[in-house]
This record gives structure tokens, sequence and C-alpha cells, in this order.
């Protein structure tokens, strides 16, 4: 599958060149390298202890790694008190815009992080359906963001977004998931909200395979957002069916992260089972009063999940706070439907209003 983004700057070799390091390999040793780093605590990824020892990079490999290196470095860093680890990946990130605005990415080189898993939860920029491109292009223009500008009218589909990338340069390596509400809107209208005929579930697969094909690793889902919320289980089995063969992921911000999580965490297993895909629970949460104490039977249930052969893993926030929109916290996707204006008219209306206050209230009753 195609890697996106080119890896430059010296610490963002640093890192991700620790990532071609094999243990117990030999390499012919040499008077001199271009990069010796000394001293650093070298901590290679694979559960083995760390050690302290130097790296001499040649290029853009790992050509010896001891204690101590006699050789001479063109450029010798010191490292003492200082971790050497492998770049690390962050799974779960939304940098699809933005990393045109911060194509350096400086904010996660910085931590160390030197790929990142874009256009997670359902959300991203394409596929975008010919009829909107212009919609797509005003927003863009009004950003003021060059690249943006110049790209975005051709960004109707992930190869088109992954030359955009390419061809603007990122400091970072960037894994491109096909966002499921983007999708979804692309096939049946930005405003939808009803389930999928199968003639729109084809269309969706086809537009999903050929992402497949141009370089995407998997599908995003984000079933408490508009318009994921009003897409069947069988949708989301037919398109992950899609992803065993490229052995791609389905990573999925589940369909409700509070009262009804476990049901939630039960569908994107049953989406793993019957598709065959390797399935990704995003920023995995117990929130809400109702789930306190919760997480250990959650993660239980993966285990055995993963017993039964099904393949899932998860990611988890390093806060304990989570970030998300409002109205996908506080109105149900009724309320929702067709569209802001729409919601706006259901709160304008006296009837409808009195049906959606005591939900709401029900809703924030349920946060901690
Ligand atoms: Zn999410």
């Amino acid at each position: 599958m195609r890697r996106l983004g080119l890896c430059t700057g010296i610490l963002c070799v640093f890192f991700s060149l620790l990532g071609c390091y094999v243990p117990g390999f030999a390499a012919a040793r040499e008077q001199s390298y271009p990069l010796i780093i000394r001293g650093g605590f070298v901590i290679v990824g694979d559960g083995s202890k760390g050690m302290k020892a130097d790296v001499a990079v040649k290029g853009e490999r790992i050509v010896e790694v001891a204690s101590h290196i006699k050789a001479k470095g063109d450029v010798e860093l010191q490292a003492a008190g200082l971790v050497l680890a492998p770049g690390f990946i962050d799974m779960h990130t939304h940098s699809d815009g933005g990393i045109f605005r911060t194509p350096l990415s400086d904010s996660k080189i910085r931590q160390g992080v030197t790929t990142e898993v874009i256009n997670n939860c359902g959300s991203g920029d394409f596929p975008i359906a010919p009829a909107e491109k212009n919609r797509q292009k005003r927003q863009a223009t009004k950003s003021g963001v060059a690249a943006l500008e110049q790209n975005s009218a051709g960004w109707y589909n992930f190869k088109e977004y992954a030359d955009a990338l390419e061809q603007y340069g990122v400091g970072v390596n960037i894994v491109g998931l096909v966002p499921h509400n983007r999708l979804r809107s692309s096939v049946l209208g930005p405003k939808s909200s009803r389930h999928a005929t199968e003639a729109e579930i084809a269309a969706m697969k086809n537009v999903l395979e050929q992402a497949m094909r141009d370089g995407a690793w998997g599908l995003s889902s984000g079933l408490e957002y508009m318009p994921g919320s009003f897409s069947s289980t069988e949708e989301l089995v037919g398109l992950a069916s899609i992803l065993p063969q490229y052995d791609a992921i389905y990573a999925s911000h589940i369909r409700n992260e509070a009262k009804d999580t476990m049901k939630a965490l039960d569908e994107a297993l049953l989406i793993g089972r019957e598709s065959g895909a390797r399935v990704h629970i995003s920023h995995i949460k117990a929130s809400g009063r109702t789930n306190w104490g919760q997480s250990k039977a959650m993660l239980s249930k993966m285990a055995k999940a993963r017993e039964q052969g099904i393949r899932v893993s998860e990611d988890q926030y390093p806060y304990t706070a989570s970030s998300t929109s409002l109205s996908s916290q506080i109105l149900k996707p009724w309320m929702r439907a067709g569209g802001v204006d729409k919601m706006l008219q259901r709160f304008k209306d006296p009837e409808t209003r009195k049906k959606i206050l005591p939900e709401v209230a029900e809703l924030i009753a349920e946060k901690d």
C-alpha cells in the first residue's frame, strides 16, 4: 500500500531510522559515519529492555548499534539522558486538512510522532461527489490557505488527495483511511437521513475499492455523527467486506460511547466477524455514569472476540476528557436529521420542542 509523505529533518530521520534497527544485526564496521548519536537510551520497541548505546546512521539506514562505536561521525549528537526510539504512530488524528496548514507537522515531530493515521471518525475531505466540488472549492478559498485553494478542486477522490499531499510535501508519513461519512454523502447526498439502498451500498463499495487500490489503508466510521448515524449494520458489513483482501482496517468511532457502549461494541465486533476485516475501536472509553466500572467488561469482551478469531484492537486518549461536537452528545440523530436548517426548524416548532427537551435532559444526565 502507498505510504504518503516524506520524512524530512534530522529529528524525523533520527526517530524513523530506529524503526529499521534489527537487534543482533552485524553490519560492516567503518572508520566514519555521516551521523553518530552517542549515549542515548535505546528502546527498540519490540518489548525488549532498553540499553544505553551509540547509534550510527548512514543514508537512510541505521548501520551500527553498540555500547561504544569507535568510528567517528561527521556529525555527532550527544543523547545522554535522552531516549532513542522508533518514530511513534499516532493512530487517531484529524490532520487531513490541517496538514496543509502546517506541513512540517512540528507539533507531532517534536513529540516523536513520525506517522499519522488521518480521516478518523468517518470525517475527512474526500471522496467528494462531482456536484459538491464547487462547494468544496468555495470552502477552501475561504480558508485562505494557498495549498487548499490550489488543490481542493481536485480532491474528488483518495488518489487526488494523496497526489496533492505528495506535491505539497509533508513532514510526517501519512496513513489515509476512507471516511465513511464523506463516502456516504458522496453517494446519498450530504443531508441523507435514511438507510442506503443495495444499489447505493454497491456504489459506495466501488468508490472504497478504488481508494484501496490507490493506497488507502482502510475505512473509518463515525456512527455518532451525521450521516453515519443513519447507516445500517448491513451497510457497514458490506463496505468492510472490501477490506480483508487489502489486509486493511475498519476503524470505528462506535455508534454510542455512553449508555449503549456495549451494544455499539457488539456491533463493531459483528462487523469484523461478518466481513473478516480487522477492527480497530477508536478512542475506546467508558463514558458517563452508566458506564462507571464497565471498562473491565469492555476489555474482556474484546479479549473473547480475539479468542474467536476476530482481529480487534483499540486506541485510547492520553487524557481523561474527550473532545467532540456538542450536538453529537446532547441531540439524538432524529433531531439532527437533514442538516442544520432542518434541526433549527425542529427547535423552533413548539410541539417538536416539547419532545426534544426531555430527551436532551436525559442525555445530559448521563454525563459524568
Ligand atoms: Zn471519534
